[in-house]
């Protein structure tokens, strides 16, 4: 993409009313826009980060056998009643609205309830089971603090799978495949060597449930990490267990961390209020052993930041970067580094490389410091003074030596 063509802007200030890293960082870059304390708007460098992260999360519940779905957000109070969440007491953080029509609607801070009804249509055997489904879809919190830019927003898309089993042990052979998978997605978005799993308090028919935590100061929670093996467990339990849960270590000091996934058994939480049932090889009617596997994605977006980046700005890591190379040309007009900037460009878009290509007349310092503010994981530079040298000058936003590389030779560097 020409940055010509881009009509975000980069802000040389820092938003006033912005406290936090993440938030103030992606403003500033123009990756996202805030409405509202905790509501953020995403803008075209912001949108495509929260793709990548979207495709990598899909393609891991995909190898899962997940099954994708879009359900609604405005749910549906009766089915709520059938639960005991839909009160207030029991729920704090409802966004609820009223039809014109009369009634009231909840709009969805999860989604057990409509996809357990929705699941009553389509499980009656035990041929139906195993099944796992899962969406990419908007939640409202009503959120108390939301003074963590994007960790925690209230509105925020969420990958949210649930998993529909005949039994428990079945329940649990699936629950260690998608601890695997979290795993994958954690390291393939730049952040597995910062996150761990954790055991948290909340399991319905384990003793615990299980949060994936990114080791970093602004985390609102603590967790302890085994000096053993890699597990860890969360303050709110740390009482209860004391030592590792999983192999008995001791474990170290209390750190800051943000809980970026959550694995969840539920049981027959929701399969028995809202009569999710099948019958067995002899016809017994049992109820469907359920999980639920959420993930944040505009909070992984901003875990992100908050780990990578430096005093001139964002370092994307390769895989959830908005584009590969950020090509800078030094010289305007129809100067031979303007030519030659134009054929690599369509050069390397040809090859299926992202690239954002500077082509506007601005300074040179300009393009270096908004260079640095969007974290694209290369630069390449293009001027008059690096084609006397013999070609261009490539960057990696982590390093701080370029060195030159002759214009054939790009592909073999980036
Ligand atoms: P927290 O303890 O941080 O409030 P939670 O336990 O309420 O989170 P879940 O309801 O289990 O979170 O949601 C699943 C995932 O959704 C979380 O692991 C996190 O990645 C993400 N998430 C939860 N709340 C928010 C929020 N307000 N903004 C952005 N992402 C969120
Ligand atoms: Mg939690």
């Amino acid at each position: 993409m020409k940055q010509s063509q881009l009509f975000t802007k980069i802000r040389r200030e820092a938003p006033a009313d912005e406290e936090s890293k993440n938030a103030e960082l992606l403003i500033r870059a123009g990756f996202v826009h805030k409405e509202a304390a905790g509501v953020y708007s995403l803008l075209p460098l912001g949108l495509r980060v929260r793709e990548k992260i979207e495709n990598i999360i899909r393609e891991e519940m995909n190898a899962l056998g997940g099954q994708e779905v879009h359900l609604s957000t405005l749910q549906d109070k009766a089915l709520w009643e059938k639960t005991g969440r839909w009160s207030d007491a029991s729920v704090d953080n409802w966004f609820k609205t009223k039809y014109k029509t009369g009634g009231e609607a909840g709009l969805s801070f999860t989604h057990e309830e409509p996809l357990t009804a929705i699941m009553t249509n389509h499980i009656s055997s035990h041929k139906d089971l195993p099944v796992y489904v899962y969406q990419f879809q908007t939640k409202f919190r009503n959120e108390l603090r939301a003074k963590s830019g994007l960790l925690r927003g209230r509105e925020f898309l969420m990958k949210d799978l649930y998993s529909f089993c005949h039994n428990k042990d079945e329940h649990e052979k699936f629950y260690k495949r998608a601890q695997e998978a979290y795993r994958n997605i954690f390291k393939r978005a730049g952040i597995g060597h910062l996150t761990y799993l954790v055991c948290a308090s909340g399991g319905v028919f384990s003793e615990f449930s299980h949060e994936f935590q990114t080791l970093l100061p602004v985390g609102e929670d603590v967790v302890f990490l085994c000096k053993n093996c890699n597990m860890g467990v969360n303050k709110e339990i740390i009482e209860k267990v004391k030592k590792c849960p999983e192999c008995d270590g001791s474990l170290g000091e209390g750190q800051n961390a943000v809980e970026v996934g959550n694995i969840f058994p539920l049981g027959t939480r929701f399969s028995e209020p809202l009569d999710l049932n099948y019958r067995d090889e002899k016809g017994i009617k049992k109820l469907v052993f359920m999980g639920s596997y959420g993930i944040g994605l505009e909070r992984l977006m901003a875990v992100i930041v908050e780990a990578f980046s430096d005093d001139r700005g964002i370092i994307w890591p390769e895989n959830v970067a908005p584009f590969k190379i950020h090509l800078l040309v030094l010289s305007g007009g129809d100067s031979p580094a303007s030519e030659e900037a134009e054929e690599l460009y369509k050069k390397l878009e040809t090859a299926g490389i992202e690239v954002l290509f500077d082509d506007r007349a601005v300074s040179a310092g300009e393009k270096f410091a908004e260079a640095d503010l969007l974290g694209i994981p290369y630069r390449i530079v293009i001027s008059e003074k690096s084609l006397t040298a013999g070609g261009v000058e490539i960057k990696k936003r982590t390093e701080k030596e370029s060195k030159i590389v002759k214009i054939s030779e790009v592909q073999n560097y980036v």
